[in-house]
């Protein structure tokens, strides 16, 4: 199916649904500048999210995971939402788009002004002590280039982001998974769908019979088996064209 066409037949999809959700992942976000886990020259290929990423190796030397965080955190101080963001808001504001579940840490869907976001990754914005679990904004905290600690009891704080090896805020999780068995559509945009378990709520919301309508530059592991319509392209042009032919 050419593009055209499946743009239409999404639209089509969208102006039927009673409820539509969507999910995010970091591919909404390349275009206001933050790599994902395959961008060249990224973030990423300078640090091995594998390791930078896991919370072992935060627990066992924060300082050198720091070093990372304090480029992840000055890359989503300094993003802005592009056209991708700024239409999946515009779908909530028309209260077409019920719920965004993002695994994105980067606030940049609340700052484009959807305000009914789960934030299954938490949020790069926040910080927290792993020890007395003392919450803080980042935009409170002088860092003075080295890592914040916490005022309470002095140990080094982490963002309040969820590291390969932590658990989903359980709240997050039970609310995803209420939202997909709820969705009759779901737009699943810029994630490769293979994070576990973020990656099983187009799979709950397809067992439900929820429409899957699936945004990306390439096609992905759900792509074969449960988009009913593949929509290719850098999000940032083909979701703004989605919402002229629903308006149109
Ligand atoms: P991923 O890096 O595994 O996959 C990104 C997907 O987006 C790929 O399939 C890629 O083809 C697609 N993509 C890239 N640019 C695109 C564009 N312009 N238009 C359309 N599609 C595009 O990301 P993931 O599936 O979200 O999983 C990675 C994990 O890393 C997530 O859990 C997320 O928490 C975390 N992460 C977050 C950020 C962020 O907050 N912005 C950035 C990097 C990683």
């Amino acid at each position: 199916m050419d593009i055209t066409s499946s743009l239409h037949k999404a639209a089509e999809i969208i102006k039927n649904s009673q409820y539509l959700i969507a999910l995010t992942g970091a591919g909404i976000s390349v275009e206001s500048g933050i790599p994902d886990f395959r961008s060249a020259g990224g973030l990423w290929e300078k640090y091995d999210p594998a390791v930078y990423a896991h919370i072992d190796s935060f627990r066992q030397n924060p300082e050198m995971i720091w070093e990372m965080l304090f480029e992840m955190i000055e890359l989503t101080k300094n993003a802005r939402p592009n056209p991708a963001h700024l239409a999946l808001a515009e779908l909530e504001k028309k209260n077409i788009l019920k719920a965004l579940i993002t695994q994105n840490i980067d606030n940049l869907h609340q700052e484009a002004g959807n305000t009914n976001v789960i934030e299954f990754h938490g949020n790069a914005h926040r910080l927290e002590c792993l020890v007395c679990h003392h919450e803080m904004p980042v935009e409170s905290t002088d860092f003075g280039g080295k890592p914040p600690k916490c005022p309470r009891c002095g140990q080094i704080m982490k963002p309040q982001v969820v590291f390969f090896g932590e658990m989903i805020p359980p709240d997050a999780l039970m609310e995803s998974q209420m939202l997909a068995n709820s969705a009759d559509a779901i737009l699943v945009v810029g994630t490769s769908a293979v994070v576990y378990p973020a990656s099983s709520i187009p799979y709950i919301a397809k067992q439900n019979r929820a429409k899957v309508i699936e945004m990306n530059l390439e096609q992905t592991a759900i792509t074969g088996s449960i988009t009913d319509v593949f929509i290719q392209g850098k999000v940032g042009e083909t979701l703004p064209e989605l919402l002229e032919i629903i308006f149109a």
